[in-house]
């Protein structure tokens, strides 16, 4: 296995809302076995689907229903670390990630004021794949 990716580019209904995010390049990677899919939320016990949230000065904010903000840190720092044992489990070198989320967004992600602002930065799941000496980069 060379490539570790995220699931919902495999075309895998695992994002927040309920949907895929499918990249026909990275599904043919895992047709011929070159590619493990994970979702680090799903992985860190989160529901699908489920609120949307964002990065904040290392906190992971959420926004519920009803406009509140809880605080989903440590779900997705589990996650992240489940992602990256079974990465390096299957021998994966390099990731191709969901641009722009909290958990696999690399360079830049969305600024944790639900705003669609974007700032420089990695999600959770690119950062530890990064300390773990795994080359990331974004489907973008
Ligand atoms: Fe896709 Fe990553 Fe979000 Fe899961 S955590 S839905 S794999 S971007």
């Amino acid at each position: 296995m060379i490539y570790v990716v995220s699931a919902c580019l495999a075309g895998v209904a695992c994002r927040f809302d309920g949907e895929a995010n499918p990249r026909e390049g990275v599904i043919e990677l895992v047709r011929q076995g070159l590619a493990l899919p994970v979702c680090p939320e799903q992985l860190g016990g989160l529901p699908t689907p489920r609120p949307p949230c964002e990065l904040r000065d290392g906190q992971v904010l959420c926004r519920e229903a009803d406009g509140t903000l809880s605080d989903a840190t440590d779900a997705f720092a589990k996650g992240a670390e489940e992602g990256v044992r079974l990465a390096l489990l299957a021998g994966c070198t390099e990731a191709i990630l969901k641009a722009r989320s909290p958990s696999c967004g690399c360079g830049r992600i969305y600024d944790g004021t639900f705003t669609r602002t974007l700032v420089a930065g990695d999600g959770l799941f690119a950062a530890a794949l990064r300390a773990a000496g795994i080359t990331v980069r974004c489907d973008e």
